[in-house]
C-alpha cells in the first residue's frame, strides 16, 4: 500500500472509477446542493432536504451500492464498499451519511434485509433501498447502552395471541427525525409460567413510527451538534405477527448481528474523516506564517504531522487487511475488535494534533478542524466503546474456547 492522501486502486478499475465519481459527486453537486439550500454542518434539517440526496445518490448507483445485484446494488466487496465509505467520511460533506444510506438508508437495513419475509421486504425494507422510505434502529435506553441485557422496554402478548403490546422509552436512535419505521429491540415478557431466573428473550419488530401509541420525540443533540437523534417512546403500541423480524428470541442476534462486519466498516468513516485532518493540517502548515516562516518550517510542527501520518497509514493498513481477510470468506473477530480500538483512539489524537498545530485558527466553532475533532471524539464511545473492543481482544486470547461476541 503506497501511502497517499488520495488512496488510487489501480489493481481494481471498477473502484477506481466508482471512487473517482463518488469524488466528483461528493465536491460538485453534492456541495453545490449543500450550498444552495444553505446547510452548514449543524445546521437541522427536514427530510424534505434529504429525499433528493437519497434519490439522486440511487440514480448514481451509490445508494444501497453495497447491497447484492439482485437486491438493486452492485455486489461490492467489503474492502470496496470501505474505500467508498473512506471517500465519503474524507468528503467534509454534511449529507455525506446520505450517500451510502449510513443514516436511514440501505447500510443501516443492508444487515437484516435476509432476515425479512416478502411481505416485509416489499413493505418495509426494499423501498429504503430505493430511497423512498427510511429506518432507524432503537436499542439503547438511557440505563441501557454496552449492557443491552438491561433494556426495560417489553412486548407483552396480545390476549388473543395475535401479535404484541410495546412499551418503553428508547434513546438515541439516530435518522429517527426522519424515520418511517425502527427496527427496534424489546425484551419479551417472561411466560407465566417459566421460572423466576429464567434467561430474558429479546426480539427485533418493525415498529411504524405513526402508529398509535408510539411517539418519536427530538433526541439529544450530541456533541457533533447533529440534529438526527429521537426517543422513541411506545405506549401500549401494538405490532402484529408480521411485524416480527427473524424468530422470537432473535432479537439481540439481529441487533447485535454481523458484529464483527460492521466493526470493520465503522472505521474507514473515521478514516476518512481523520485523512482529511491531516490534509487540513498540512495545508495550514504550509500557509501559516509564523516568525517569518511557514509553521511547516517548524521542527516540532514537522514531528507532528510524521505522527499524525504514520498513525493514519497503521490504522489504515491493519482495517484493510482485516478487510480482505473478511472478503476471503474468514472471520477476523480479535482483528476487528483490535481495527476500531485502534482506529477510534488514533484517528482521534490526529485530530487533536489536527486542532493542535490550527491553534486559534482550530478553536474557532465551525473550523472544519474543530468539528472533526468532536466527531471523532463520540467515535470512542459510539458503536463499541474502546474499553468493549479491550474486553472482545482480551477474552479471545486469554479465554478463546468461550462464546465470544
Ligand atoms: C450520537 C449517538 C448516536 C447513537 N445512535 C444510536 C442508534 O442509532 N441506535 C441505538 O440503539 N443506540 C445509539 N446510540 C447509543 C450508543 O450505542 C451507546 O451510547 C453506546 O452503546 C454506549 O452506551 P452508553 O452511552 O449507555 O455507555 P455505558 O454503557 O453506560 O458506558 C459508560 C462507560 O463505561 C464503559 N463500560 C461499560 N461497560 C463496560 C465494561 N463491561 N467494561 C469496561 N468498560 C465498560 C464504557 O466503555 C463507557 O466508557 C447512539 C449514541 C450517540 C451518542
Amino acid at each position: 500500500m503506497t501511502f497517499t492522501l488520495t488512496p488510487t486502486y489501480d489493481d481494481n478499475p471498477r473502484l477506481q472509477d466508482l471512487v473517482e465519481r463518488l469524488r466528483g459527486y461528493l465536491q460538485g453537486e453534492l456541495a453545490e446542493y449543500e450550498a444552495e439550500v444553505g446547510l452548514a454542518p449543524e445546521s437541522a434539517y427536514t427530510r424534505a432536504v434529504l429525499e433528493p440526496v437519497w434519490r439522486r445518490s440511487r440514480a448514481l448507483g451509490f445508494y444501497g451500492i453495497h447491497l447484492p445485484v439482485d437486491q438493486g446494488g452492485q455486489g461490492l466487496t467489503h474492502t470496496e464498499l470501505a474505500a467508498l465509505k473512506e471517500e465519503v467520511g474524507a468528503s467534509g460533506r454534511v449529507l455525506q451519511h446520505s450517500v451510502l444510506g449510513d443514516m436511514g438508508g440501505p447500510l443501516r437495513a443492508g444487515s437484516i434485509l435476509r432476515y425479512a419475509t416478502d411481505h416485509q421486504l416489499e413493505k418495509y425494507l426494499l423501498p429504503v433501498v430505493r430511497g423512498e422510505r427510511a429506518c432507524c434502529f432503537s436499542l439503547t435506553e438511557t440505563d441501557a447502552g454496552s449492557d443491552v441485557r438491561a433494556m426495560t422496554t417489553v412486548a407483552v402478548p396480545e390476549a388473543d395471541g395475535d401479535g404484541w403490546r410495546i412499551t418503553g422509552h428508547k434513546v438515541f436512535s439516530s435518522a429517527g427525525p426522519f424515520a418511517d419505521f425502527s427496527v427496534l429491540i424489546a425484551r419479551m415478557a417472561p411466560e407465566p409460567d417459566a421460572p423466576a431466573d429464567a434467561p430474558p428473550v429479546f426480539s427485533a419488530f418493525l415498529v411504524d413510527l405513526d402508529a398509535p401509541g408510539c411517539t418519536v420525540l427530538p433526541g439529544e443533540t450530541p456533541m457533533s451538534g447533529e440534529h438526527i437523534e429521537s426517543d422513541i417512546v411506545l405506549d401500549d403500541c401494538r405490532v402484529g405477527p408480521e411485524q416480527l423480524l427473524g424468530a422470537v428470541g432473535d432479537g439481540l442476534r439481529i441487533g447485535l448481528g454481523r458484529v464483527t462486519t460492521n466493526r470493520l466498516l465503522h472505521c474507514p468513516t473515521a478514516l476518512g474523516q481523520a485523512r482529511r485532518a491531516l490534509d487540513l493540517t498540512i495545508g495550514f502548515a504550509r500557509t501559516r506564517q509564523v516568525f517569518g516562516a511557514p509553521l511547516g518550517a517548524l521542527q516540532s510542527v514537522q514531528h507532528k504531522i510524521a505522527d499524525m501520518a504514520t498513525s493514519y497509514y497503521a490504522a489504515r493498513s491493519m482495517t484493510y487487511d482485516a478487510l480482505a481477510d473478511l472478503d476471503a470468506g474468514h472471520e477476523p473477530r480479535t482483528e476487528a475488535f483490535m481495527c476500531k480500538l485502534f482506529v477510534a483512539e488514533n484517528a482521534f489524537r490526529i485530530a487533536d494534533e489536527a486542532v493542535q498545530i490550527h491553534g486559534k485558527a482550530g478553536l474557532v466553532r465551525g473550523a472544519e478542524v474543530e468539528g472533526i475533532f468532536r466527531r471523532l471524539r463520540m467515535f470512542r464511545v459510539l458503536t463499541g466503546s474502546s474499553e468493549i473492543q479491550k474486553n472482545g481482544i482480551a477474552r479471545n486470547l486469554l479465554m478463546p474456547g468461550e462464546p465470544r461476541s
